[in-house]
């Protein structure tokens, strides 16, 4: 087993040529082989095609994104159709994919291509990466699968694969342990295919190589794997203990009006996470508070109203990336106040159907589909307030 020493190559010369060698002998024509059939894999690599695949694969699963992505691409079929859109509809064409800056960014580095670059996306990876939201994962996977130029990508995949074959025990929570294996990746990369070579390594950690029971004996690298041999891939790669997620508690109001109206209210469109998406307003529960004091002391700081808070309507959980929250959705009216956008950037009065025209986040989706699931399918103020 190779040291903990993160600074060095982590395996020898003779071993990195034999993996060199394997790379383009075995590797590679593995995934020709074997690689999924997926909507941005059509041959040559379309730029825009592998830059909105790649930032949609980001945390999110293949199987979820094909529709989102073919959705997408239907509606913003190039360049300047993202950039002329306006926010909230790219919002919307994102809604439940999650990490909402993504759709932003898009959106912004889509209007920095069209203002400096002809709309399109530049070759030059140094220019690439200058553009809003391109780190050096999609940098590296614009620049070798759409214009084949030779820079190694290393993600999730990628990282647990190599770690296995070489028995890296850096561990890969830390800059460098990262690092080296960036450099491994980077020694690795036949300069005639960086391409396919960085796909086939990604599909190898997807179908074969997986987190759990990876698949060695259907792997077209076993005989050079250090882990596999050793029979504990599973112990790579090595990553420190995740710190505990925190979980927050927090009370969201469904107000409605004697039209059966629902108030939504949208987040800052340049603040903070989930930035100008639609909500159902609220926050966080204070220490002593019960929910109804929550919510209606929320509703006073956001938007100056003074509410009766009724029911509640459901609980939903949900993670984000770093904490998990308890959402307590209650009926609530408004007894005093006209809403003033004191903390939110606006708000609309909609029937439940309308809701589908505006962006919401995934937990505040879970809300509408306990409204729909409501007898009649939709809420009716009479059923949870006097008319009085
Ligand atoms: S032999 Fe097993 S552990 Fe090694 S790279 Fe292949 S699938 Fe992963």
């Amino acid at each position: 087993m190779q040291s903990g020493n993160t600074n060095a190559m982590p395996t020898d010369r003779r071993r990195l040529s034999a993996l060199r060698d394997a790379v383009v002998r075995q590797l590679i024509p593995w995934f020709q082989a074997n690689a999924r059939v997926l909507p941005w894999r059509e041959t040559p690599r379309d730029p825009y095609h592998v830059w909105i695949s790649e930032v949609m694969l980001q945390q999110t699963r293949v199987e979820t994104v094909v529709d989102y992505y073919q959705r997408f691409m239907a509606r913003f079929p190039t360049v300047a159709a993202l950039a002329a859109a306006p926010q909230q509809v790219v919002l919307k064409a994102w809604e439940g994919l999650g990490y909402y800056s993504r759709a932003r960014n898009l959106q912004a580095a889509a209007r920095a291509m069209v203002a400096q670059h002809g709309g399109r996306l530049p070759a030059a990876p140094a220019v690439l990466a200058a553009l809003p939201g391109l780190g050096p994962y999609t940098t590296a996977a614009i620049a070798s699968f759409a214009f084949g130029l030779p820079l190694a990508v290393l993600d999730g995949n990628v990282m647990r694969v190599l770690s296995r074959l070489v028995a890296f025990t850096g561990d890969i929570a830390t800059g460098p342990a990262r690092r080296t294996l960036q450099a491994l990746a980077d020694a690795l990369l036949p300069a005639t295919a960086p391409g396919p070579a960085n796909e086939a390594w990604m599909e190898l950690g997807a179908l074969v190589c997986t987190p759990r029971a990876p698949r060695c004996t259907a792997c077209p690298l076993r005989p050079l794997c250090r882990a596999a041999q050793a029979g504990n891939p599973e112990t790579y790669p090595v990553r420190s203990r995740k710190m505990d997620i925190p979980h927050k508690v927090v009370g969201a109001a469904v107000i409605l009006n004697r039209h059966n109206e629902i108030m939504i209210a949208q987040r800052h469109p340049e603040k903070g996470m989930l930035a100008g998406l639609w909500e159902f307003p609220g926050g966080k529960l204070q220490p002593g508070e019960t929910m109804e004091q929550c919510i209606a002391r929320e509703l006073y700081e956001e938007m100056r109203l003074r509410l009766e808070v009724g029911p509640r309507l459901t609980i939903v959980e949900h993670a984000y990336t770093h904490f998990t929250i308890s959402l307590h959705a209650h009926f609530a009216r408004i007894l005093s106040g006209r809403p003033r956008h004191v903390d939110c950037a606006g708000h609309a009065w909609v029937h439940l159907p309308d809701m589908d025209t505006y962006p919401f986040s995934g937990a505040d989706l879970k809300i509408i589909a306990a409204l729909r699931a409501l007898p009649g399918g939709q809420p009716r103020f009479r059923d949870y307030f006097s008319q009085q």
